[in-house]
Parts: structure tokens; sequence; C-alpha cells
């Protein structure tokens, strides 16, 4: 638990946010400026900013927030038409909040990346 971290705040209820999904691994909520019709993100319970410091007995944790991941597609309606998993890590990529989380985006034609 960081205490100035928004999403270890709403994991732990200090901050409101509606849990659409919780395991003892992640729970996932819905992002506050969403970027398509479907936009989720999935956050390890556990205060991790980069993958690069996570260490391998943590790497169960991936695989469950890409299981809740196909879950919450599977739930919104969106695993047929497509989505997309998105993790930011670092400045290039823009990340804005220090807590690990994986977006899933989906409800409509996504942009090539770039
Ligand atoms: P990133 O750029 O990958 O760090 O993305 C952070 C995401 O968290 C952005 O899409 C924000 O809109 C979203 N976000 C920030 N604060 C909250 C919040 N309190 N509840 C839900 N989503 C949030
Ligand atoms: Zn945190």
């Amino acid at each position: 638990m960081v205490r100035d971290c928004i999403f270890c705040r709403i994991g732990s209820g200090d901050a409101p946010g509606v849990l659409l999904y919780r395991n003892e691994h992640c729970f996932a909520v819905a992002d506050i400026e969403p970027k398509a019709p479907v936009h989720l993100l999935v956050i390890p319970n556990q205060h991790f900013t980069y993958l690069g410091s996570l260490a391998p007995s943590f790497y169960t944790v991936l695989g469950e927030m890409f299981a809740a991941a196909r879950t919450l597609a599977e739930t919104h309606g969106i695993a047929g038409s497509g989505y997309r998993l998105v993790v930011n890590q670092g400045e290039n990529a823009g990340q804005q909040v220090s807590h690990l989380h994986l977006h899933l985006l989906g409800g409509r034609p996504l942009d090539a990346m770039g």
C-alpha cells in the first residue's frame, strides 16, 4: 500500500471506485477518462510501478491480470469483436499512474498503434 497512490487507495477502499472484478491478485475499475466505449483497468492488488521491478515470484499476478482481462472482455461483450490490452511503462509510453496496470480497450475499431 502506497499512501499517495490512487490505485492503492481504490483497491483498499480508501478512495471511491466501483470494482468490476476482484480476486486475491487483482481488481478492475472503469477508466475515468475512457478512450473507447469499453475502457477498463486491471490493477494488481500489490503496488508495482514497472515490470522491471517485479520479482519472478509475482509473475503469477501477470497471468491473473490477463485472465481477468479475458473474463472482463467476455462480460462486457467485446470478446468477439476484438479488443486491445495495453501496459504503459515509463516516460515515453506516457505512464501517468505509477502503479502497474493493464488497459482493456474495445467496443470500436481501434487506431493503429504508433
Ligand atoms: P497510464 O497512462 O497507463 O498510467 O494510465 C492511467 C489511467 O488511469 C488513465 O487512463 C487515467 O484516465 C486513469 N485513471 C486515473 N485516475 C483514475 C481513477 N481514480 N479511476 C479510474 N481511472 C483512473
Ligand atoms: Zn499503488
